[in-house]
């Protein structure tokens, strides 16, 4: 890593070195941010004719010795129309974060994340998860060649997000209780046994998510979007492209910051309801709950980011969405714009809904959903929400009287 760079903290700007592995500020425990000293010579690179992609930022990224890639980012942004029509909106774009190599904008972070950890030698990295941190951060400490630790809440992952852990071969502790709770024991692990530690608390992992938002201002031909809405869990995302947006603005590669929106299920929101009292601190969580289990954490350690989000960008919000709102976006996404997405990801179009009925998003304003993960993550929340299939014997004559009242129900959807 060279000294462009260094971790700073966001309460008292006390200043550490790049390479030290501390994820807090040892003065006051505040969070770090990764700062750099001359982000404006990216004026002159010729790194903006080149295709999206993290590393295609790299002028805003570490320069590191190793980089550990599976080819993330790069996700299509999805002008939806039928779905802006249904809304009541005039131009929606989709992120779709589900199109990365693990299924989730996690890919973002551990690329640069992992790639530190590799660089700065260690070889065991651990993580806390609701499941695709997990999933994510297994992925990449295979192809670094290094052991992975993770911490899940026993019983509360979704099954694809398992699946793909122990498919890469992370070491897989399923602890008897919450997130939050594998969130601070994976912390003092990480402290006790010297491995790196890859939750969002690690500054650099917000430094790969920033590409998010440099992405869709490249997609939008350098035309800032109104708003961005994104689901908010630990919040780092909503953190991280804030970040990367402003850095962009300061340097005058943009000339404004969009309206930073979070959204959060209403059974755990705290800090969407620290917003709605327009209060500073945020108060935690007790027993976070929703179908939205990427989404379902009571104590955010993002927030003061956050909230640094959410105040600073002009007309920033949080809201938040029941359990139902979420599970009738993520089918309304799916079935109008073949948009496949997990629940916490469809709590960004259930966001949007709810915020364009409440008129607090005017039909002119171009807005972007990111939709953090792929649909598949979690089929049993998606195979209970649907209808079942219809069991048909093999025979022909009993398959035309179950078609000939499909045609008859639908007739009028698809007539010509
Ligand atoms: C991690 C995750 C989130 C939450 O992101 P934060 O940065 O923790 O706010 C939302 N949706 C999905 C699918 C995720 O994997
Ligand atoms: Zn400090």
């Amino acid at each position: 890593m060279d000294s462009d760079l260094w971790l700073e903290c966001i309460s008292c700007h006390t200043k550490f070195d790049a390479r030290k592995m501390i994820y807090v500020c040892e003065k006051c425990g505040h969070l770090l941010d990764v700062n750099y000293s001359n982000l404006d010579r990216a004026l002159e690179g010729d790194w903006k004719d080149k295709p999206i992609s993290v590393w295609k930022y790299s002028p805003f990224l570490p320069k590191l010795e190793h980089v550990i890639s599976l080819n993330e980012g790069k996700t299509n942004l999805y002008h939806c129309i039928n779905l802006s029509d249904k809304l009541g909106i005039d131009n929606l774009w989709v992120k779709n974060e589900g199109e990365n190599p693990t299924g989730s904008f996690k890919d973002r972070g551990m690329t640069v994340g992992v790639s530190v950890a590799k660089s700065l030698g260690s070889n065991i990295v651990a993580c806390a998860s609701t499941g695709n941190t997990s999933a994510s951060l297994a992925a990449y400490a295979a192809k670094a060649k290094i052991t992975c630790v993770v911490f899940i809440p026993s019983g509360k992952i979704a099954l694809g997000k398992l699946a793909q852990a122990m498919m890469y071969g992370a070491f897989v502790l399923a602890i008897k209780g919450n997130f939050d709770e594998a969130l601070e024991l994976v912390q003092e692990s990480c402290e006790r046994f010297h491995m790196y530690l890859l939750n969002s608390l690690n500054p650099y992992r917000l430094e790969g998510q920033k590409t998010i938002g440099y992405e869709i201002v490249d997609q939008l031909n350098w035309d800032v979007p109104e708003a961005i809405i994104l689901p908010v869990g630990n919040a780092g995302n909503i953190s991280a492209i804030y970040k990367g947006l402003l850095e962009w603005k300061k340097i005058g590669l943009i000339d404004k910051i969009p309206r930073m929106i979070g959204i959060q299920a209403e059974g755990s929101a705290p800090i969407a309801n620290a917003y709605k009292k327009g209060d500073k601190d945020v108060t935690f969580v007790e027993k976070p709950e929703t179908v939205a289990t990427a989404i379902r954490i009571g104590k955010p350690v993002n927030w003061e980011k956050a909230l640094r989000a959410i105040y600073g960008s002009p007309k920033g919000m949080a809201e938040t969405v029941s359990d139902e709102e979420i599970l009738e976006a993520q089918k309304t996404l799916a079935r109008t714009e073949g948009i496949f997405v997990e629940p916490a990801s469809a709590s960004s179009i259930a966001g949007l809904k709810k915020l364009i009925d409440d008129g607090k998003i005017e039909r002119d304003e171009r807005v972007v959903c990111v939709t953090t993960g792929h649909g598949l993550k979690d089929p049993d929340t998606a195979i209970k929400s649907c209808e079942k299939p219809i069991q048909v014997e093999a025979d022909i004559e009993e398959i035309e009287k179950i078609l000939s009242k499909i045609m008859r129900k639908t007739m009028n959807a698809y007539a010509v």
